[in-house]
C-alpha cells in the first residue's frame, strides 16, 4: 500500500494523540512501515533518523534482535495471565532485578507512565490514611512539571496547554519554583540557584506539611518542559526536607530512568533513595507498554493487614504482562552484558564535542545532562522570533531524513543508545542545516 492511501485511511479512522487533527490538513502524517536501528522507513522506502527514540521509549534501536527474540520465546510459553491470584517467572525475575537496581521493592505494575503516576499518588495517600494521618491528602510538584495526562497525573502536571481545559476536573496541587537552571538569575550558578529553589520548597513544606502526602518530581531533567536540567544538590535537599517534615518523595523516572542521565537512575547522582519510584518508557526498550512503581518496606508494611480495604486494591487488566516483562528482562540483560552506561559515557562526550558546531547559530543554553556524569539527552534553545519555529523545524527536518520534534524553541536529541558515529554526524550536521534554513 502506498503512503498516500494509508495516511488518508488513518485520518479517517484514527484519532491521533497530542494532536489538533485539523492541522494534518497542512502537516501530513508520516506512515511508517518498518524500523531498523536508529532508522524508521516509510512505505515508499524513505528513511528518518529517530532522534527522539519514538517519544523517549527506545533504548537499543528498532528491530533489536535480543529484545525481539525474548518476546518471541515468551510468546511460545505464556502470553498473558492476570496478576491477581497468579504469578509467573518473568514478573518475579523482573521485580527482583528492579529491586536490586533501585534499592526499593514490592514492584506494582501498570501499563503506561501515567498509570504509574496514579499508582504512586494513590499509594502515598493511602499510606497516610493507614497510618492515622488522614489529613495528609495533598500533593506538590514543580513548576513546569510533567507527570502524564490522566486526571490524577494531570493534577500534578504544570503545562498549561495540556491542563487548563480540564482544570475543573483536577485536584488542587501547589507548584514549587523549578530549579531548571535556565530560570536562574544572570550570573547565578546552577548549584546556588538549586539551593535557593530548595529554600522556597522548604518554606512551603514547613507551613503545609500537616496536609501534604507527597512531593512528586522528575529527577535532574524536566524533559517535557524542554529538557530543563538542574543541579543534583536540589534533590539532596529535597530528600532532607521530605524526611524532616514527613512528606513522601515520589521520583518520576519515567523519562530519565534506564541510563538517560548517565547513571541507571537519575536519583543516583544525588545519592538519594525516594519513597516511590515510577518507571516506564525505556523499561521495555521501547517494545511494549509497561510501567512499575517500587516503594519502601515501610510503605508496604502499612498496607499488610487482616483488613482487605487496608490493602492496595488498584488494578489494570494487563498488570505485569509476561510479554512486556520479557522485553524488560531482555533490556536489562543488554545493560548487564554490554556495559551500556560506560559506552554511553564515551558516546555522550563525542556528541557533546560535535555539538559545538551549533554554536555559530543563535542558540542559548547548550546542555547535556548531569553535572558529574554524562548521559544521552542533548538540548539547546534557539533564539528566534519565529512563532512557527517548532513546526517548521519538524517539517524541514523530515524532508532531510531526520525526525526532530522541538518543544517550543528547544531542540533536543534523545537518540537510541546504539547510534553510530556516522549517524551522530548525520544528526548533528542535518540539525545545523535545518535550523540555519528556518531562522
Ligand atoms: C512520558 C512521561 C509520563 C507519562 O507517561 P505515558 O506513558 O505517556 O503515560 C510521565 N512522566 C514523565 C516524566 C514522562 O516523561
Amino acid at each position: 500500500m502506498n503512503n498516500q492511501t494509508l495516511l488518508n485511511r488513518s485520518l479517517k479512522s484514527v484519532w491521533h494523540p497530542c494532536t489538533q487533527m485539523k492541522q494534518h490538513e497542512t502537516y501530513p502524517l508520516i506512515p511508517i512501515a518498518r524500523g531498523d536501528g536508529v532508522w524508521l522507513y516509510d512505505a515508499d522506502g524513505k528513511r528518518y533518523l529517530d532522534t527522539v527514540s519514538s517519544w523517549w521509549v527506545n533504548l537499543f534501536g528498532h528491530n533489536n534482535p535480543r529484545i525481539k527474540d525474548a518476546i518471541k520465546q515468551q510468546l511460545d510459553t505464556l502470553e498473558h495471565i492476570m496478576l491477581a491470584g497468579f504469578t509467573h517467572e518473568p514478573v518475579v525475575e523482573l521485580s527482583e532485578k528492579l529491586a536490586k537496581l533501585t534499592g526499593l521493592g514490592h514492584a506494582f505494575y501498570g501499563s503506561d507512565g501515567a498509570s504509574a503516576t496514579e499508582i504512586a499518588l494513590k499509594m502515598s495517600f493511602h499510606y497516610w490514611r493507614n497510618t492515622d494521618k488522614p489529613n495528609k491528602t495533598k500533593f506538590i510538584s514543580l513548576q513546569n512539571s510533567y507527570h502524564g495526562e490522566t486526571l490524577g497525573a494531570l493534577s500534578v502536571t504544570d503545562v498549561a496547554i495540556f491542563k487548563d481545559t480540564y482544570a475543573p476536573l483536577l485536584m488542587q496541587s501547589a507548584q514549587m519554583p523549578s530549579p531548571d537552571f535556565r530560570l536562574a538569575e544572570a550570573g547565578e550558578d546552577a548549584e546556588a540557584f538549586a539551593l535557593r529553589c530548595a529554600q522556597a520548597l522548604e518554606n512551603h513544606v514547613a507551613a503545609h506539611h500537616a496536609d501534604l502526602a507527597a512531593f512528586i518530581i522528575e529527577p535532574l531533567i524536566q524533559c517535557a518542559a524542554g529538557m530543563g536540567m538542574y543541579h543534583p544538590t536540589y534533590l539532596r535537599r529535597v530528600r532532607e526536607i521530605c524526611n524532616e517534615y514527613e512528606v513522601h518523595l515520589i521520583a518520576d523516572e519515567i523519562a530519565v530512568g534506564f541510563g538517560r542521565t548517565g547513571t541507571m537512575f537519575a536519583c543516583e547522582q544525588a545519592n538519594i533513595t525516594p519513597d516511590f519510584i515510577c518507571l516506564s518508557k525505556g523499561i521495555t526498550g521501547g517494545y511494549l507498554p509497561l510501567s512499575a512503581v517500587l516503594t519502601t518496606d515501610k510503605v508496604y508494611q502499612a498496607f499488610y493487614d487482616n483488613s482487605t480495604v487496608r490493602g492496595f486494591l488498584h488494578s489494570h487488566s494487563y498488570t505485569g504482562n509476561p510479554l512486556a516483562c520479557s522485553a524488560a528482562l531482555a533490556t536489562l540483560a543488554i545493560f548487564e552484558t554490554d556495559n551500556v552506561l560506560q559506552s554511553n559515557q564515551e558516546k555522550s562526550k563525542l556528541i557533546q564535542a560535535k555539538m559545538q558546531v551549533l554554536t555559530d547559530l543563535p542558540i542559548k543554553h547548550l546542555r547535556t545532562p548531569g553535572v558529574q556524569n554524562t548521559g544521552m539527552i542533548f538540548a539547546f534553545d534557539v533564539d528566534t522570533q519565529n512563532a512557527q519555529f517548532a513546526k517548521q523545524c519538524y517539517q524541514v527536518a523530515v524532508s532531510h531524513e531526520l525526525l526532530l520534534r522541538p518543544i517550543g524553541n528547544t531542540v533536543y536529541w534523545m537518540p537510541p543508545y546504539t547510534i553510530s558515529e556516522d549517524e551522530i554526524d548525520f544528526m548533528v550536521n542535518t540539525t545545523h542545516q535545518v535550523i540555519s534554513s528556518i531562522l
